[in-house]
């Protein structure tokens, strides 16, 4: 059966939604080869709610096939860029015209408020793909002198098929993260979404196939270490571009290199500082940190997990927080007001859970929250630790959940020495009013992203990804076209004959 039946708690504005969900090769449906399934449950009633097919190797070099004709028939520089980027504003239009549908079937496949996936989630995957319409014809090589008897030209060409893998955090977004630039540049795509998470980008392949010609676009879903490991290690995928753990990229990167050297982006995880000086505005220090950490339940890769204090401000603000998080509803997605979601899944509930254990184990105080929230679904309380020393797990290890480790620091030094003491390098944040101090400490942390008193804020035109081992290369902006482009050097001889 190739179809998703949902149906949401009353009192929703969608009763219920049927859907294809078989392997979505050259814009048809199909099973999985070997005939097999995954279950896909609702993390917030722990439910399930459909069966996907469990792709296989087999599968995804059918799926290669389909993308490779499509590029060497309709697409790739076939098909001119202002034409591709009609196209994918076309995809744009539509995902806005599905919103209700789309963030419906967000909230209950990842346990994510509904106004918040439909706010967010939703309306920004749009606006991406909206963005990376614009420049698909915007793209283009240079003139390059060289002397009187001779020019060169470069030209930026697409690089062929490419392989996406997506993690579950935010599905539809990544999808589209993934889709923008490598569609603009004029590549064909096969991609694996989360086995967790697929019902979104499945409900999107229904838009998909309204615009885009068929084998431009192939999602197959299965198991990371089947599908994945076929997708990276593939001979004919030229590029893999990765979202996930940091342990699962090394795999993915083994993989390319063992196979056909293909280039890999990563983007992986992070135990972001935010920090937090004397002279900040408290009310807008607490409430942004807040959010820094527990928006999407802290399943966030640039989640402000450490977060540092300085000494004299240290009890003022922990107060404040504290008062902050206990008043964030924790709640279902269907409930208007809900902020912080479940786990996305039972093992991610579980690492989530190890974690807070391993806090509690190695001496931190737990100061709020520390327990499983209800009893129904995968919900885990808000909580803090304090009294945390730099070497504890809990201080070095990305728990991706509600979890936050506050600490207190002296001095500009002792801050940018403890908020760069870890592998990652993802994103950071600074909350002072002193712009001149607030610089000095964005030049000095070891991040992609750095944020001064804001936390979270993410746009298509502006690039994100990780320093140190948060991974390689940027995704968004036009940085993230220089993942999907090869550049061509052309010399042309004006009139120097072989001497
Ligand atoms: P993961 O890395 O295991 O999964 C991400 C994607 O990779 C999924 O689609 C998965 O099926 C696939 N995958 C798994 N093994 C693979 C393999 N051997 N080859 C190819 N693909 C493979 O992540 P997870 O276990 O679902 O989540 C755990 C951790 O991942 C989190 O705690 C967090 O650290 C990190 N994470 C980061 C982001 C991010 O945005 N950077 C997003 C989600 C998760």
């Amino acid at each position: 059966n190739l179809t998703a039946s949902l149906t949401f708690p009353e009192g929703h504005s969608l009763k219920s939604l049927d859907f294809p969900v078989g392997l979505f090769i050259n814009n048809e449906y199909s099973p999985a080869s070997g005939g097999e399934t995954i279950e896909v449950r609702a993390p917030a009633f722990d439910k399930v709610i459909a069966h996907v097919p469990r792709g296989t190797a087999e599968d995804v070099d059918r799926a290669v096939e389909a993308a490779q004709k499509a590029y060497d028939t309709v697409w790739g520089e076939r098909c001119p860029g202002h034409k591709r980027g009609k196209l994918l504003m076309q995809l744009a239009d539509l995902f806005e015209q599905h919103v209700e549908q789309l963030a419906s079937i967000e909230a209950l496949d990842n346990g994510k408020a509904y106004n918040i996936a439909k706010a967010f989630d939703v309306s920004e995957a749009a606006a991406c793909l909206r963005y990376y319409g614009g420049w698909a014809d915007k793209e283009h090589g240079k003139v390059i002198e060289v002397d009187n008897s001779k020019m060169a030209i470069t030209k930026h060409e697409p690089i062929g098929v490419i392989g996406q893998i997506i993690p579950w955090n935010f599905p539809l977004l990544m999808f589209a993260w993934k889709l923008g630039p490598a569609l603009a540049c004029g590549n064909c795509i096969v991609i694996k979404v989360a086995e967790t998470t697929p019902l979104s980008a499945f409900y999107a392949t229904q838009l998909i196939a309204k615009v885009f010609p068929p084998g431009v676009v192939n999602v197959v879903t299965g198991y990371g270490n089947e599908v994945g490991a076929a997708i990276s290690g593939h001979m004919k995928i030229l590029k893999v571009a990765f979202t996930g753990s940091t342990l699962v990229g090394r795999t993915i990167m083994q993989a390319a290199a063992k196979s056909n050297l293909k280039p890999v982006t990563l983007e992986l995880g992070g135990k972001s500082p935010n920090i937090i000086f004397d002279d900040a505005d408290m009310e807008q220090a607490v409430s942004w940190s807040a959010f820094g950490l527990f928006f999407n339940a802290g399943q966030c890769c640039c989640a402000g997990s450490r977060i540092f204090v300085q000494e004299s401000i240290y009890d003022e603000f922990l107060e404040k927080l504290t008062a902050k998080v206990k008043s964030m509803k924790v709640g279902q997605p269907f409930a208007a007001d809900s902020f912080v979601g479940p786990a996305t899944s039972k093992l991610q509930f579980d690492r989530i859970t190890a974690h807070i254990q391993s806090g509690k184990d190695e001496g931190a105080k737990v100061h709020v929250g520390g327990n499983r929230h209800g009893d129904e679904g995968y919900f885990i309380e808000p909580t803090i630790f304090t009294d945390v020393t730099p070497n504890m797990r809990i201080a070095q290890e990305e728990i991706f959940g509600p979890v936050l480790v506050v600490q207190k620091f002296k001095d500009e030094s002792d801050v940018v020495a403890k908020a760069n003491d870890t592998m990652y390098g993802l994103a950071a944040a600074i909350f002072s009013r002193d712009i001149s101090r607030a610089m000095r400490i964005a030049n000095s942390v070891h991040a992609g992203t750095v944020w001064l008193n804001c936390y979270n804020q993410l746009n298509s035109q502006v690039p994100f990804g990780g320093f140190k081992q948060s991974g390689i290369g940027r995704e968004l902006g036009s940085y993230a076209l220089h993942n999907y482009t090869a550049v061509k050097a052309i010399h042309i001889n004006l009139s120097q004959p072989n001497p």
